[in-house]
């Protein structure tokens, strides 16, 4: 590969500074891969042109148009995947690293769009939890939505993942409707690039959406507003400068960060050797040690074992590294790659040799290079340390070692290992291996805090488990403490850090506007026709329909008991149900009165109403006894357009009796066609 310029992709065009520009080495001989440089960008103007270009045409899309753009780019990724490999092999990654960073970033944006389809709206407003009633006569209430930001995203990258790492944020933040910049590490920045070009060379983007930094910053945090939101990926230090920046204080910039961690796993008391779960601690700990060369911000750093076992755990993971092959990851039966760097490779170096004043090394020569492995590259062995006096030590606690490195630590009961844990003072993920429910609830209880996530394996789970290392997109990633603090993916949690939740007041009827819901209080439109005769388009939100009563007798509960087989003593003996303090004596079941709503509420004939598709937020709120009447109040409470041929509609439904009481309420969902 000769060593080209990589450009920068700002203001909707592609950039090559001239001047300031280094040179990335690959991991793999300490040959140029590529130069990078930024100097000559207008960051002010750059971000101005998110705000102003990219965060407009986003916003005017539905989440659901947001989503199938993220399809596209993840459908383009695929197609194009073995260009992305091809440059991913200078990082020092395996084919299996980089099918986690490469088809692994891919599938988080199709998760991204497969959520953003299926549980977000069809809308550009997203509603956060119920009406709040705030009045007595309910002309005054509460509603909390979500609206896009208006600002820049700026993604902050680390080396290890230049596809995934750049994919899991890009996703939440266009489903958002937030453009982004993308600042990639240097390190790797040439995967990145190409990731981007892929992407851009889709047409799919909206102008303004998305734009990379192939180099430095700049003054870019100069000009941050509190509608701009930062996503850092990296180290404490980097994170810590970035987050006293003036700006970033001054305007409230909303800073998530992601940052050293010092994983921890636990061999439960119940794992002796002979159980499956002593077997799945040592794999586990192998694979957290050699896949990426250990360059994982989830990597297991620290291993706690019952102090009775240190020996036979040690001997075991012995055993397991000495079958670790480390060299070019092109070259057949290599199972570990290279780190990043030479100079990543000084920094690993340096700090195994701090956790060795708290600890020895058990396997593995940091300073001697594997056999067969180029001098100029950037390879290490696997180290792993054991440290027997853990709470003596403090280095194995505070410093991550980012490389192919763990240390083994005794604990003497479980209390002792959810201290010992918890000593990292804030990680991205612990890992418990038991088949003892016990001994997990103790830990989650004592430790989860701690964690951004808890993986608990054992012989039901393992062999569908994603393992201790992988973030997934539905599940939160990110830590509290030296993690950083921050909060990633997560599904759709993940969308809403780029999205303002504000809490709206006002009357029924604004409110209803405003969220493009119909909310209780608001007027009812009365039909002229059924609402089940009109089309999704034409049915607009608020049309009511309301049933004449329906009287329920002693002999349709009777039947309906017979009938389905509900014989339910409430229902069918008078004196066990007047015994209950719920009943006044027998009464209608719960089902007869859904079944007889129905009845109510139906209009028959062949029309727009496509299907019932469930209801939620059921309940049955006052019995209904023998000679009863009741009557059904059915509103068009909101629309989700699906596709081209029909849409959801969510209904209202309100059941009374003749005293006007509520009997039960619920929401009913209709398919309907356009
Ligand atoms: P850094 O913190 O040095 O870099 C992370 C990102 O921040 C890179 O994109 C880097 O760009 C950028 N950056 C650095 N300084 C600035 C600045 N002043 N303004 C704007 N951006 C800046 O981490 P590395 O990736 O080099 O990794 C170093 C250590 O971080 C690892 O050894 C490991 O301990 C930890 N780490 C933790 C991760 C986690 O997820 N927990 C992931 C990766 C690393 P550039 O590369 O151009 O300097």
């Amino acid at each position: 590969m000769t060593s080209t310029v990589l450009q920068n992709y700002i203001l909707g065009g592609w950039y090559t500074a001239s001047t300031g520009l280094s040179v990335i080495p690959s991991a793999l001989d300490g040959a140029a891969v590529a130069q990078i440089g930024s100097s000559g960008i207008d960051f002010a103007a750059a971000a101005a042109y998110a705000r102003q270009t990219g965060g407009p045409a986003l916003r005017a899309l539905t989440f659901h148009e947001r989503a199938k753009i993220l399809r596209g780019l993840a459908d383009a990724i695929n197609a194009r995947k073995e260009e992305l490999y091809a440059l991913s092999a200078h990082t020092g990654a395996t084919r299996t690293d980089s099918w986690i960073d490469i088809e692994g970033g891919a599938a988080t944006l199709f998760t991204y769009a497969s959520k953003g389809r299926r549980e977000l709206p069809n809308d550009r407003v997203l509603i956060d939890g119920g009406v709040e009633a705030l009045s007595k006569r309910g002309s005054f209430v509460g509603q909390h939505l979500y609206t896009s930001l208006q600002g820049v995203a700026v993604h902050i990258n680390a080396f290890n993942f230049p596809v995934w790492g750049m994919l899991e944020k890009l996703g939440p933040t266009l489903l958002a409707g937030v453009p982004a910049i993308v600042k990639p590490a240097t390190a790797s920045a040439y995967v990145t690039e190409h990731c981007v070009r892929i992407m851009v060379e889709t047409g799919l983007l909206p102008e303004g959406a998305l734009q990379l930094i192939a180099g430095s910053t700049g003054d870019l945090f100069d000009h941050l507003t509190g509608q701009d939101v930062v996503s850092f990926t990296g180290s404490a230090a980097t994170a810590q400068k970035l987050q006293n920046h003036p700006v970033i204080a001054r305007e409230s910039v909303r800073f998530v960060a992601e940052r050293d961690s010092l994983n921890a796993t636990v061999l439960g008391p119940d794992a002796t050797p002979e159980t499956p779960e002593f077997d799945l601690f040592i794999k586990e700990i192998v694979r957290e040690m050699t896949v990426k060369a250990g360059q994982k911000c989830t990597a297991i750093r620290r291993a706690f074992v019952p102090s009775a076992l240190m020996d036979a755990v040690e001997a075991a993971l012995r055993a397991r590294l000495e079958k670790v092959v480390v060299g070019n990851p092109v070259q057949d039966g290599v199972t570990m790659g290279a780190l990043i760097s030479t100079s990543q490779l000084r920094d690993v170096r340096g700090t195994i040799a701090k956790l060795a004043e708290d600890a020895t090394i058990v396997f593995g020569d940091p300073n001697i290079p594997p056999p067969g492995t180029d001098a100029d590259g950037a390879f290490i062995s696997p180290v792993l340390l054991r440290c027997d006096a853990p709470w003596a030590a403090r280095n194995v606690h505070e410093m991550e070692a980012f490389g192919p490195v763990s240390t083994l630590m005794p604990y003497t009961d479980l209390a002792d290992a959810i201290a010992l844990c918890n000593r990292g003072a804030g990680s991205l993920v612990m890992s418990l291996f038991t088949h003892d429910p016990d001994v997990a609830v103790a830990v989650v209880e004592g430790a989860a805090s701690f964690h951004g996530r808890v993986l608990i394996n054992d012989r039901d789970c393992a062999r569908e488990s994603t393992g201790h290392g992988s973030p997934l997109p539905a599940l939160v990633h990110g830590g509290p403490g030296r993690a950083g603090g921050g909060e990633e993916m997560g599904g759709i949690r993940g969308v809403k850090h780029y999205m303002q939740r504000t809490a709206l007041q006002g009357s029924p009827r604004i409110l209803s506007a405003v969220t493009r819901r119909w909310i209780s209080g608001a007027p009812e439109l009365e039909n002229t026709v059924h609402p089940f005769r009109e089309s999704f388009t034409q049915l607009a939100l608020g049309k009511t329909f309301t049933s004449p009563l329906r009287v329920i007798t002693l002999d349709d509960i009777e039947h309906f008991a017979n009938f389905t087989g509900d014989t339910f003593y409430a229902h069918m003996d008078e004196e066990a149900a007047a015994a209950n303090p719920f009943f006044p004596g027998r009464v209608a079941h719960g089902y007869l009165i859904l079944s007889f709503a129905a009845g109510l509420f139906v209009d028959p004939a062949p029309g727009p109403v496509l299907a019932n598709y469930g209801l939620e937020n059921l309940r049955f709120l006052k019995p209904v006894s023998p000679g009863d009447s009741i009557k059904v109040r059915l509103t068009a409470k909101a629309k989700n357009q699906r596709n081209a041929e029909y849409g959801e509609v969510t209904w209202d439904a309100l059941v009374t009796n003749q005293d006007d009481d509520t009997v039960a309420s619920y929401e009913l969902l209709t398919m309907n066609a356009i």
